[in-house]
């Protein structure tokens, strides 16, 4: 008799045999009733769950935030209450576009999103490594991922469909810049600023609102591929990020991020000359400075990946009382729409999981069955399975609720366009924060992307860069001809064989 575990089933009853199935003889057949056969066949066809639409490849490390600084004159969260409160953390770092199996090394934005474990309930900053988005308004939020995603026929990505929508799109132009950029391929996860990207806020004990932007500032240095160095790279393994990540954490090089807000009192957001909630644009720095909070410090892999990390459900719904939403409308829409990919995704209870369920504070809701209903709501009466009640079951608070927003105008309006402030930004960045060898590389990068798109759309979408600034039109024009001439240029290669090459 060994001194290791039995094994059991899932019932924890004992398993006699676990690498031959129960036969009539040693031709067989199988017996029906060998059930730990059927339970291991059975488990292996249920081991997959729909992977997510978008950022479906991840990767994840646990960690502990700590509060550096005292900010608590924006808000009363009280995991701001004081410098040094720490608490758990779970960070999910992803691609958007590629599916489960895709090669972590692709031009890509990042997804970077953080669970704060707070004793006021689970926190979620569900944000990207860039400061901004593709759209502002999410009715076309659908269609942009269908234009990243595999066309219905070829079952292939199509730039066509990209650069079509984006021409269509131009408040676009200022992601993409970024996404073309150096910065569209992170060296990995831990080389890339994280961004809260949409417009939050705050508010204090007196019931004082702010408007606030969160930025994860990376500890490490910023590094980068090319497109060269990452098609080499895929060649080797499509698993960088994942290995470079879980191996740092393992040597115990632990990745960090400073946590900053940028500020900006309520009734500020009326005087700025463009909308600050508008996703698709930042706060600039000299007028919003970064305000240090908070070190987070990833120094554990968890123990489970699947458990831990594709179970991992973020959501901005997700939010503790003195950290609240704003006007932003992308920011509303996730609100509802990330809640809801999970509950179809991983199951109504989804929060009950491990990673998400809170660690610091104690759940009391009246959501009743459904798929994984392992918990009890047991709030010492079982009379209390409504409310309201009589029997001392939980009620509402309503000194945690957040300041009403107030709408200036009407309501009720379509509204789309932002006319030229859409090139303000792109323009800043492309000559003002770039050098010159960045703006090379961006034109050769966009270059590269779109070049298979019909002349059309690559018209339209010369256009749209254009009116960011010409330069950026020459130069991504430019860089275009010279892969059509390389290609003129090439040898045509006539030769089949090694052999007759040699010929
Ligand atoms: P600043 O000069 O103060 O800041 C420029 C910012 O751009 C820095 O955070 C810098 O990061 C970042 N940056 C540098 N290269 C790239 C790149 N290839 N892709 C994305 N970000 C990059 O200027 P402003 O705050 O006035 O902003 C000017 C422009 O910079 C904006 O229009 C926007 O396009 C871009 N930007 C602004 C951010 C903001 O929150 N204000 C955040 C990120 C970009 P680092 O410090 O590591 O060099």
């Amino acid at each position: 008799m060994t001194d290791r575990p039995r094994l059991t089933t899932t019932a924890g009853a004992p398993v006699s045999h676990n690498d031959t199935s129960k036969s009539a003889g040693p031709r067989g057949p199988l017996m029906l009733d060998d059930y730990q056969l059927i339970e291991k066949l059975a488990h292996q066809n249920r081991e997959r769950i729909p992977e997510r639409v978008v950022h479906a490849k991840g990767w994840g490390a646990q960690g502990t935030f700590e509060v550096t600084h005292d900010i608590s004159r924006y808000t009363c969260a009280k995991l701001f209450s004081r410098v040094g409160n720490t608490c758990e953390i779970l960070s999910r770092w992803s691609t958007v576009a590629g599916e489960l199996g895709a090669a972590d090394a692709e031009r890509d934005v990042r997804g970077f999103s953080v669970k704060f474990y707070t004793e006021e309930g689970n926190w979620d900053l569900v944000g990207n490594n860039t400061p901004i988005f593709f759209v502002r308004d999410p009715m076309k939020f659908p269609d942009f991922i269908r234009t990243q995603k595999r066309h219905p026929k070829t079952n292939l990505r199509s730039p066509e469909a990209m650069f079509d929508f984006w021409a269509a799109q131009p408040e676009s132009v200022h992601q993409v810049t970024i996404l073309m950029s150096d910065r569209g391929i992170p060296r990995n996860p831990m080389h890339m600023h994280g961004y809260g990207s949409h417009t939050y806020s705050m508010w204090n004990a007196d019931g004082e609102r702010f408007w606030v932007k969160f930025h994860f500032r990376c500890q490490q240095p910023i590094l980068n591929w090319t497109n060269e160095e990452a098609e080499a790279l895929i060649g080797k393994t499509r698993e960088s990020f994942q290995e470079d990540l879980f191996n740092a954490i393992e040597r115990g090089d632990y990745p960090r991020w400073e946590l900053n807000i940028q500020v900006m009192p309520e009734a500020q957001a009326e005087e700025m000359p463009f909308n600050p909630f508008d996703l698709t644009k930042v706060w600039p720095h000299g007028d919003f400075p970064l305000i240090p909070v908070g070190m987070l410090t990833f120094d554990r892999n968890p123990q489970n990946y699947f458990q831990m990390v594709e179970n991992a459900a973020y959501s901005p719904s997700n939010r503790i009382p003195g950290i609240g939403f704003s006007p932003d409308k992308m920011l509303q829409a996730r609100v509802f729409s990330y809640a809801d990919a999970h509950r179809y995704r991983l199951g109504t209870h989804y929060e009950a999981l491990p990673p998400n369920a809170p660690k610091a504070a104690k759940v009391a809701h009246y959501h009743k069955d459904g798929p994984m209903r392992f918990f009890s709501n047991d709030f010492g009466n079982p009379d209390a399975y409504y409310e309201p009640n009589q029997y001392g079951g939980p009620v509402a608070d309503p000194t945690v609720a957040e300041p009403p927003l107030r709408v200036s105008g009407e309501i009720g309006k379509w509204v789309q366009a932002e006319e030229d402030i859409d090139y303000v930004q792109p323009r800043k960045l492309y000559k003002e924060v770039l050098s010159e060898a960045e703006r090379e590389r961006l034109h050769r990068n966009m270059a590269a992307a779109f070049h298979p798109c019909s002349e059309k759309v690559k018209e339209r979408w010369l256009a749209v860069l254009r009116k960011v600034h010409p330069d950026y039109e020459a130069g991504v024009r430019a860089a275009d001809k010279a892969l059509s001439d390389k290609a003129a240029n090439a040898i045509p290669v006539t030769a089949r064989t090694p052999m007759e090459a040699a010929e």
